[in-house]
C-alpha cells in the first residue's frame, strides 16, 4: 500500500491546503495529513481544533486520515512507517525553505523519508493561513480562501479576543 504524509501547521486549513490534499489523495492509497504541534509558533487554533477542522473539510475523501504530532517529522514518520512527505509549493520564495527542510529530513532520517512537491493550483497561489487570518481579523471577506465553516470559526476566535 502506498502511503504518504502531508505535514503542516494548518492554522487554519485553506483551499490551498485542500487542493494539495485532494490531488495527493489521488496519488496514494492513503494520505495522512499530520498537524504539527509547533512550540515555536503561537497558533490561533489548538491542535485539536485544527484536527477537527481538517476532518470536517476532508470527510468526503475516504483515503485521507488526519493525525497530529509533536517534535520532528522524521521521528513521527519512522513511528508510523511513512517514507514519503508531501509539501506544496506556491512560489519561488517557498522553494528555498522547503528544499532545506526536505534535504535535512532526508539526511537525518538516513534516507528513509523523501519529500515530493506539488505546485499549487494557480488560483490559490496567493493564499496562506496567515493572510487569511489577517483579512479576517479586520473583518474582510475570506469566503474564497476557506470553507464557510472554517471562516465562521476564525471570525468567532477574533470576536472572543476583542
Ligand atoms: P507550515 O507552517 O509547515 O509551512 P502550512 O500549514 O503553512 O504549514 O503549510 C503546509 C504546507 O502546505 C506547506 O507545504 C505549504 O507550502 C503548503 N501550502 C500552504 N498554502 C498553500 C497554497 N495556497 N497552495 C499550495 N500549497 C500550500
Amino acid at each position: 500500500m502506498k502511503r504518504a504524509v502531508y505535514p503542516g501547521s494548518f492554522d487554519p486549513v485553506t483551499y490551498g491546503h485542500l487542493d494539495i490534499i485532494e490531488r495527493a489523495a489521488q496519488m496514494f492509497d492513503e494520505l495522512i495529513v499530520a498537524v504539527l504541534n509547533n512550540q515555536g509558533k503561537t497558533p490561533l487554533f489548538s491542535v485539536d481544533e485544527r484536527v477537527k477542522m481538517l476532518r470536517e473539510a476532508t470527510k468526503d475523501i475516504p483515503n485521507v486520515k488526519i493525525d497530529s504530532f509533536n517534535g520532528l517529522l522524521i521521528d513521527y514518520a519512522a513511528k508510523e512507517n511513512l517514507h514519503i512527505a508531501v509539501r506544496g509549493l506556491r512560489a519561488i520564495t517557498d522553494f528555498e525553505y522547503e528544499l532545506q527542510i526536505a534535504q535535512t529530513n532526508r539526511k537525518f532520517s538516513e534516507e528513509q523519508l523523501d519529500t515530493i512537491f506539488l505546485t499549487t493550483s494557480l488560483e490559490y497561489a496567493y493564499l496562506s493561513s496567515s493572510t487569511v487570518k489577517e483579512i479576517a481579523y479586520f473583518g474582510g471577506n475570506i469566503s474564497e480562501c476557506v470553507p464557510d465553516f472554517v471562516a465562521d470559526l476564525i471570525y468567532d476566535k477574533y470576536k472572543n479576543k476583542q
